[in-house]
Formats: C-alpha cells, sequence, structure tokens
C-alpha cells in the first residue's frame, strides 16, 4: 500500500481530452476526499506534435516509466505524420508498449443493460468475456523493420517467441480463474485463437498454449482458427470466456467484439507489463466528433476502473478495488437507467454522463 500514487495522465488529440478530463472526474468522485492518487498531466500527441515538432517528449516518457499507472485518452490525428512517415502520436502507444513491455492487452467485452447492440436476440450478460491480445510480439514486433524490395516486395516478419507465447498463455489462464464474466454455459474456458493450419507461427503459438495449459486442469481449453472466430463472435458471442491471441489477430477481433457491445466508446483497455500499466479506451482520437462534447466517455471510464483493480492488486490497497466496483456499478445503473450518449443513440453529452455518473458515486456506498 503506498501513501500517493503518482497517476500520469496524457490527453492526446481530438476526442481524447474530452473523455480524460470526464474520467479523471469519476476517479475522483469513486475516491472521495482522501484520494491516494496523484494526477498530473503530461504531453504528447499529434496536436502537441503540429505546435512543437515533437509528438512524445522525452520528459513525458520518463515520467510515464516512473509513474505507477499511465491514464491516456487517445492520440493521432489523419495525415499528421513525422518525417518518415509513421503518425505522430501512434508513437507514444506504442512505444510504451515496447519499451515498456506492457506485453497483456486486456480488453474485456461486456454488453451493458440500455446498450443497443447489433446482434438480433442478444440482452445484457449474454456478452461477457475477455479478449487477451499479445501486445509485444507477433506482427507488430517488425514494425518498421519490414523491408520493401526495389519498390516491388514489401515484407513483414511475424515474430513469436516461447517465452512471449507462455506468459501471455498463462496470463490468459489467471485471467479465467479470477473474471467475474463466466459463460452462459457456466463453463470457465481459454479460446486460443490462431491460424494453425496455414502459419508455423501461429501452429507453434498453439503447441505452447496446449503445453501451458496442462498447468490449469481446472479451465476448459479449446482453439479456434481466426477465421471462424470472427463469425463465432457474431454468431455465439456467449460461448466465450477468455480468447488469447496473437498480437494483430487480438486488434482486429477487439474491434468486431466492440461492435456487437455497443461501439469502440464502449471497449476498455488495459496493457500491463511485469511493472507498468498503461490505460486508455480502445478506440482512437475519433476527429470526426471531437470538440463536439459528444463523445462517449464509458469506455475511458472502465479503463480507469481496470487501473483502479490493478493497482490494488497489485499493492494490496483494497479501497482501491472498492473504487473500481462502485465504478463498474454505477456505470452499470447509469447505462441502464437510459444515460446514453449520440452511439449508443441517445443525447447526453460526454459532460453530462461525467456529471451524472460523479452525482450518483457520491450516493453509492
Ligand atoms: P485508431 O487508428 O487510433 O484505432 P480509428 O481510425 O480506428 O483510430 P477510432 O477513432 O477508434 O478510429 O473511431 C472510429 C469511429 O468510431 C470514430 O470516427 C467515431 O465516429 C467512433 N468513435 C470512436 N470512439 C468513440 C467514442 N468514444 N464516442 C463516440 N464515438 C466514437
Ligand atoms: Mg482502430
Amino acid at each position: 500500500m503506498k501513501e500517493v500514487y503518482e497517476i500520469a495522465v496524457v490527453h492526446g488529440d481530438g476526442i481524447g481530452p474530452e473523455v480524460c478530463a470526464a474520467t479523471v472526474e469519476v476517479v475522483k468522485a469513486a475516491l472521495g476526499p482522501v484520494n491516494p492518487l496523484r494526477f498530473t498531466e503530461y504531453p504528447a500527441g499529434a496536436e502537441h506534435f503540429l505546435k512543437t515538432g515533437q509528438s512524445f517528449p522525452e520528459p513525458t516518457f520518463q515520467a510515464c516509466r516512473a509513474a505507477d499507472a499511465i491514464l491516456h485518452g487517445a492520440g493521432g490525428l489523419p495525415g499528421v505524420v513525422h518525417p518518415d512517415g509513421t503518425e505522430a502520436g501512434l508513437d507514444f502507444t506504442l512505444r510504451l508498449r515496447f519499451e515498456l513491455d506492457l506485453y497483456a492487452n486486456i480488453r474485456p467485452i461486456r454488453l451493458f443493460e440500455g446498450v443497443p447492440s447489433p446482434l438480433s436476440g442478444v440482452k445484457a450478460g449474454d456478452i461477457d468475456f475477455i479478449i487477451l491480445r499479445e501486445n509485444s510480439e507477433g506482427l507488430y514486433a517488425a514494425r518498421g523493420s519490414g523491408a520493401l524490395l526495389r519498390g516491388e516486395v514489401a515484407v513483414d516478419t511475424l515474430v513469436q517467441t516461447r517465452p512471449g507465447i507462455e506468459r501471455i498463455v498463462r496470463k490468459a489462464f489467471e485471467l479465467a480463474r479470477k473474471s467475474s464474466g463466466a459463460p452462459r454455459d457456466g463453463v470457465r474456458r481459454v479460446t486460443c485463437c490462431d491460424k494453425a493450419n496455414v502459419l508455423r507461427s501461429y501452429a507453434f503459438f498453439r503447441s505452447v498454449f496446449d503445453e501451458v495449459a496442462k498447468g490449469y486442469p481446472d479451465i476448459a481449453t479449446e482453439h479456434a482458427l481466426v477465421d471462424a472466430m470472427a463469425m463465432h463472435l457474431v454468431l455465439k458471442p456467449g460461448h466465450f470466456n477468455v480468447i488469447v491471441s496473437e498480437n494483430m489477430f487480438g486488434d482486429i477481433l477487439s474491434d468486431l467484439a466492440a461492435a456487437t457491445v455497443g461501439g469502440m466508446g464502449m471497449a476498455p483497455s488495459a496493457e500491463i507489463g511485469e511493472t507498468n500499466g498503461f490505460f486508455q479506451a480502445a478506440h482512437g482520437s475519433a476527429p470526426d466528433i471531437a470538440g463536439k462534447g459528444i463523445a462517449n466517455p464509458y469506455g475511458t471510464i472502465l479503463s480507469a476502473a481496470l487501473m483502479l483493480d490493478w493497482l490494488g492488486h497489485k499493492h494490496g490497497d483494497e479501497k482501491l478495488n472498492r473504487a473500481a466496483g462502485r465504478i463498474r456499478r454505477v456505470t452499470e445503473d447509469c447505462l441502464a437507467g437510459g444515460l446514453l450518449s449520440a452511439d449508443l443513440k441517445g443525447s447526453a453529452s460526454t459532460h453530462k454522463i461525467a456529471h451524472a455518473v460523479c452525482d450518483r458515486l457520491a450516493t453509492v456506498p
């Protein structure tokens, strides 16, 4: 337990500042007057790049590395690129992931009461699973080092290492043991999602998965090819508990899954390593709606709940876990009560949602 937890807050671009400011208010309301979290804002992102020529200043990186946790709005704007062509703002997320070795990207997918799903016949509680995306290797480990030969042939490399697969698969089984959501049939299971029938790297992922699974006889296991998985997530989402996958497949499937529970605005995310934790909604900066005050803050608010849970467990500080639980309960109540943003076919502003969540937190024990 610590007296003060340093939280590095980076608002970023587009709707980032709107959803991030709303979330900090909610966390403060959840913790009340004796709040052990100290929020400090640091600059980074595409807008900062346009102003200063730097998208990720070194002092911001050092502060993020030293902080107890990092909270981010969203980064990047279309067309704002570094001289080498890479997106300004995206480097924030990528550098943190790779330099702080944030290998586990936890993306809970849950349909809340009151939230419209494009799938017919599903109700709240029917969809409640976690996509665990390997965040440090796979196809994205080779970012920037792929080759373009004579302007004719482009090559990227998919890297899977035994230690990298072992640690993400172990994390999947630990999550299945702890997760609040169990599938509708009540069986806790980990689904290994790959393309083992075509590519050697994925066959290796599957074989290491099978080895690690032997250490968790209490959890059911299964394999699914990624193409079939895309179909299953639409046709039988209630079957899943924890899905573990390589970096790029996890990226793609988590947007698909988010769409089934109300869209990108409802998708929280936690990226954690051995020491650091980085929390941001799964969505991007949504420049089409930035500055209008209508962004959905629930994804970032739920990401902050993941942050409190992670900090609470790491430091044995139950107060933080209780605050996380209260944020989730109040979020659930507010959504069920019709407090919905425009993307959820409602009319509540970002501000209105944040205020209503804070007011309700003040009354919930
Ligand atoms: P990135 O490349 O950073 O993942 P993206 O291009 O995939 O970004 P997003 O910014 O994630 O795109 O969002 C796609 C669209 O979804 C947005 O243009 C916006 O209309 C909608 N959207 C995303 N997040 C939200 C939100 N929090 N509230 C409302 N709408 C959102
Ligand atoms: Mg995206």
